[in-house]
């Protein structure tokens, strides 16, 4: 039988995809006789955004040995409970979205179904109370969970909000430990064979000549191998996400940081601000279609209460898929197989089930078709219910003071997220389909945060005592408001376990 077994994998790009990839694949193959080079160019640079994950981040680097604490340490990081959306139904106005559940369900009946009930009837409170990883984020405070939680009301769980720069380190440190080779250069030709344009290798700039089988394209939105060469085509959604270019800049830090990321509205798109120990990440992500870049800029300054590192950065994206995440014999991850937008944190994550995905469909060199075919089958249903999340934000805010907050609300929306909102307003339903990031009590988070109401709750609620509704619901309140009070601030978390606050850090990253 011939062997057909892949031997040598090249990663073109060296930012948190091709890293991840790199650290990730050489652990899942350490016995197998498969070689692995990465290319990076430190001509071209890295995107240096990407800094809010969710809390699948740390199954991943948990997956490859490291620790909470050792990403902390070595990312400049803090913890991350939710996000905090502000101004997005009035000024003033403000909700998490944690990562966690709310209450408890009694007898069968989910909590929101019979909150609802007691809320329309004013005997409940408004439904973070009811969470401990949105009170603690709300609160400012940190703790980790339990490991034997005593109730469902104590689940919660957290992520990271880290240097980018940093945690592609930490995953080069890794990635070459366990045998990775990189190399540094620019590459200024990808060779394909002629008969039916499978990549064969890639030349460096200065002659170089790198040869693999299988071609994981991490080269960010120029998307060398996929675009470049292999004219893969891209579907734009901006006819549904009109935010297309971004500013980002780093200010100083604080010495007490929140422990969430806050988003911020503001006249065209939003504000995000990234804690980290040692400075924010700030940045507005905006539609060119509704502001000039330096009427962004001039919004953007003045909504960053500190000293600013440097000027705004611009960057210009187009938010869509690549249309085939996998063509031929290479793969795409990260920004070269496409972009949403960052306001829920999913890019990274996007990588991490992307990884996956090669790995539970590793090819041999025969590149099965089929093979292909389901990897892009996943990867589109993916995107599109990641989209259909981050649409219903901008659909359901309330702002209404602005052309592009109107043209928000006005817009047409997909079919698949339409008949989500529509089952939910019908009576409480959560469409869960397959590739699917956001849990119902994700997707409840944002419904109840932009006032989408059921105009009904599950029928069962009704055989269930009101008094003791009540009682429930006021213990499950005092329970969270009880825990957020014992809790450390985020920052004396962080001073516990990470060490302390150091401001002369930030003028070393400046
Ligand atoms: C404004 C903005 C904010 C974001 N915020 C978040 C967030 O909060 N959370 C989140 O999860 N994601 C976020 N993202 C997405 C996140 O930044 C990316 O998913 C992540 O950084 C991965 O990028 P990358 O590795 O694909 O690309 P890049 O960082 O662009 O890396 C590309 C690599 O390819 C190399 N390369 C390119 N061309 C060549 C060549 N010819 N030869 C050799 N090497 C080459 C480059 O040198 C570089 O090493 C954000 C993105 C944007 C645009």
């Amino acid at each position: 039988m011939a062997d057909n077994r892949i031997q040598s994998i090249v990663i073109v790009g060296g930012g948190t995809a091709g890293w991840m990839a790199a650290a990730n694949l050489r652990r899942h193959f350490h016995k197998l006789p498969i070689d692995i080079t990465l290319i990076e160019s430190a001509e071209i640079g890295t995107i240096g955004v990407g800094e809010a994950t969710i809390p699948t981040i740390r199954r991943f680097y948990q997956a490859l040995g490291l620790t909470d604490l050792d990403v902390l340490k070595a990312t400049q990081g803090t913890c991350k409970l939710g996000i905090r959306f502000r101004d997005w139904n009035a000024p003033g106005s403000s909700f998490v979205h944690p990562f966690g559940l709310y209450g408890q369900d009694v007898r069968g009946v989910g909590f929101h179904h019979y909150w609802l009930k007691m809320r329309l009837a004013k005997k409940a409170g408004p439904l973070g109370e009811y969470s401990l990883g949105a009170s603690l984020a709300a609160a400012g405070k940190f703790t980790t969970p339990s490991p034997n939680p005593p109730s469902s009301l104590s689940i919660f769980d957290w992520a990271l909000h880290f240097d980018a720069g940093l945690f592609a380190q930490l995953m080069r440190k890794t990635a070459e430990a366990d045998g990775v080779r990189r190399i540094e250069g620019t590459i200024g030709k990808v060779n394909q064979r002629p008969e039916d344009g499978f990549i064969t290798s890639v030349e460096l700039n200065d002659g170089r000549l790198v040869e693999g089988e299988l071609f994981i394209d991490c080269s960010g939105f120029r998307g060398l191998l996929i675009e470049q060469t292999l004219k893969t085509g891209y579907e734009d959604w901006s006819h549904w996400l009109f935010c297309d270019r971004a500013l980002a800049v780093q200010s100083v830090g604080t010495p007490n940081p929140p422990s969430c990321t806050d988003v911020l509205a503001l006249s065209s798109g939003w504000r995000w601000r990234i804690p980290l120990r040692h400075r924010f990440g700030n940045g507005y992500v905006y539609s060119s279609r509704f502001i000039e870049d330096d009427a962004a800029k001039v919004e953007l300054v003045s909504t960053i209460p500190d000293k600013l590192l440097f000027e705004p950065r611009p960057i210009r994206f187009m938010p869509g898929r690549r249309i085939k995440a996998w063509n031929k014999n290479c793969v795409t991850l990260g920004l070269a197989s496409g972009f949403l937008e960052p306001l829920e944190s999913t890019s990274i994550a996007l990588i991490e089930t992307g990884i996956e995905k090669i790995k539970q469909l590793f090819p041999d060199r025969r590149f099965d078709p089929r093979l292909i075919d389901e990897f892009n089958d996943w990867s589109k249903r993916e995107f599109e219910r990641v989209r259909d999340f981050i649409i219903l934000h901008y659909k359901a805010a309330q702002r209404a003071d602005t052309p592009f907050w109107r043209h928000c609300r006005d817009a047409e929306i997909p079919d698949t997220l339409a008949h989500k909102i529509e089952m939910f307003k019908s009576r409480g339903h959560f469409i869960r389909y397959r590739w699917e990031m956001f849990s119902p009590p994700s997707w409840l988070a944002i419904y109840d945060g932009f006032g989408i109401m059921p105009d009904d709750y599950d029928p069962a609620v009704d055989a269930l005592d009101a008094e003791g509704l009540a009682r429930s619901l006021e213990e499950m309140r005092r329970s969270v408001a009880r825990t957020v009070d014992d809790a450390p601030t985020h920052q004396d978390f962080l001073e516990r376990h990470c060490g302390p606050y150091l401001p002369e850090l930030a003028d070393a990253t400046a």
